[in-house]
C-alpha cells in the first residue's frame, strides 16, 4: 500500500516543502540544479507489522499507517538514516511524531505571518502639562489589527512590549526649557540608534506602527529621526472616540499654504504656522519674528479642531502639503535659511512633518516652537 495522491498533497503543504528533520529544501536537485521534488514521505510506525519494519511493532492499524498522519516529509538522506534498525531503536515513533508537529506548525505560522504584513509597534509617551501619557500595549496593538491588514509584533528581544520610549522621567516638563527638549531629544536618538536601529539590521524590523504622546516638538523630532528607509504607520488617539483605530467612514481633509505676511523679499528667516488642532495668527508670535514672512497652514475649507485628521489618507494630503510648500519656499524665497515652526498639530501630523523634514535633506534649517504656559518657547533645532 501506498500513500493516496490527495495524501501526499496534504503532506507536501503542510510541510512546506522542508524536510521536516534537517529542514533542507525539496525542490532542489543537488547533481543537476533541477527543481525537481526530492522529498519522500518516511513513515513514523512502519509500514508493516514487523521487525524489519522500523518502528513497525506499533499497535497502530495497518489501515491508519498510510496516512498524511503517520508519515513525514524528509529527504532522501534523513528518510534513509532514520529508517537504519541501529538508529530506528533510538529515534522513537513519538519523537518523530513531536518533530512532525512542530515542524508542520512553524510551517503554518511563518507562511501565515509574511514579512509584508508584520509591523512592530513603537510607543513613545512622555508628559503633557504635568500629566503622565501612556500608550498601552493592548491599545496599540487593537488599533493595527482594527485599522490595518498588517499583523502587531511585539518581539521577545524587546521584552514583549515591542519598542517603548519613555519620556515621562525627564524633569521640567511643566514649565520646558531648552534643557528638557534637549535631554528628550538624545534618549530618541539613542533609543533610534540603538533599539530601532538594531532591529532593522537583524531584519526583524521591516515595518513600523508608531504611537506617541508628548510636547509637539519631540512628536516632530521621532519623525525627523526615524530611518526614512522604513516604512512607518503613524496613529493617534482620537478625541472623537478617545480610541487609536482610526475612525470608519470619515471625510478626507486636505490642506493649503498661504502666506500671511509678505515680509522683506530678501529674508534670511522665514516662518510657517501650522493651524491643523489649534489656530496661532501672526500677532501671538513673539515679538522678534513679527516682521519677518510668514506661511500658514490649514484644513482647506473648515476650522482648526482637535481632531481635523481623522482618516490616514489625510496624512498623506499633509505630507503632500508640506513638500509643496517646501519646493515653492525654496524656488521663490531662496534667501530662507531658517525656518521658525509654531503652531498646533495632531500626533500624526507632527511626526510625519519629521519625515517630511528629514526627506527633504535639511533645506533651510528648521527650528521648532512650543507653545508653554508662558508663550512660545524655543525647543529644537533640526
Ligand atoms: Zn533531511
Amino acid at each position: 500500500m501506498a500513500m493516496s495522491s490527495d495524501n501526499r498533497r496534504i503532506l507536501w503543504v503542510r510541510a512546506g516543502g522542508r524536510c521536516t528533520l534537517c529542514k533542507s529544501y525539496l525542490l532542489h536537485g543537488e547533481l543537476t540544479g533541477f527543481e525537481v521534488p526530492v522529498g519522500e514521505g518516511a513513515h513514523i510506525v512502519g509500514q508493516a507489522q514487523a521487525e524489519r519494519s522500523p518502528r513497525g511493532m506499533s499497535e497502530l492499524p495497518l489501515d491508519r499507517r498510510d496516512t498524511p498522519e503517520n508519515v513525514l516529509l524528509a529527504c532522501a538522506n534523513c528518510h534513509n538514516e532514520i529508517d537504519k534498525a541501529k538508529v530506528a531503536e533510538v529515534v522513537t515513533a513519538q519523537m518523530l511524531q513531536e518533530r512532525k508537529a512542530a515542524h508542520e506548525a512553524e510551517i503554518r505560522h511563518q507562511t501565515g505571518l509574511t514579512a509584508d504584513r508584520r509591523t512592530t509597534v513603537l510607543r513613545m509617551f512622555g508628559a503633557i502639562r504635568g500629566a503622565m501619557m501612556r500608550v498601552d500595549a493592548t491599545d496599540a496593538a487593537t488599533a493595527v489589527l482594527q485599522s490595518s491588514d498588517r499583523f502587531p509584533l511585539f518581539p521577545a528581544s524587546y521584552d514583549q512590549q515591542g519598542l517603548e520610549l519613555d519620556l515621562c522621567r525627564i524633569p521640567g516638563e511643566e514649565s520646558p526649557t531648552n534643557g528638557y527638549y534637549a535631554s528628550a531629544a538624545r534618549i530618541i536618538d539613542t533609543f533610534v540608534g540603538g533599539r530601532v536601529a538594531d532591529g532593522v539590521e537583524q531584519g526583524h524590523l521591516t515595518h513600523l506602527s508608531v504611537f506617541a504622546i508628548a510636547r509637539l516638538p519631540l512628536l516632530v523630532y521621532l519623525g525627523w529621526s526615524l530611518d526614512d528607509g522604513i516604512d512607518t504607520d503613524v496613529y493617534q488617539r482620537h478625541r472623537s472616540t478617545g480610541k487609536w483605530q482610526w475612525p470608519t467612514a470619515e471625510d478626507i481633509t486636505t490642506f493649503t499654504v498661504e502666506a500671511t505676511v509678505a515680509g522683506a523679499a530678501d529674508a534670511a528667516e522665514a516662518v510657517l504656522i501650522t493651524n491643523l488642532s489649534g489656530t496661532t495668527t501672526p500677532p501671538q508670535l513673539p515679538e522678534a519674528f513679527l516682521g519677518l514672512p510668514a506661511f500658514t497652514v490649514t484644513p482647506t475649507g473648515q476650522q482648526s479642531h482637535e481632531d481635523v485628521i481623522a482618516h490616514p489618507a489625510s496624512v498623506v494630503e499633509f505630507r503632500t502639503a508640506v513638500r509643496r510648500f517646501f519646493s515653492e519656499l525654496e524656488a521663490s524665497r531662496p534667501s530662507v535659511a531658517t525656518l521658525h515652526v509654531f503652531g498646533a498639530l495632531p500626533v500624526s501630523a507632527a511626526v510625519s512633518l519629521g519625515q517630511t523634514l528629514k526627506a527633504r535633506d535639511l533645506r533651510p534649517k528648521v527650528v521648532l516652537y512650543d507653545l508653554t504656559p508662558t508663550g512660545y518657547q524655543h525647543a529644537l533645532e533640526i
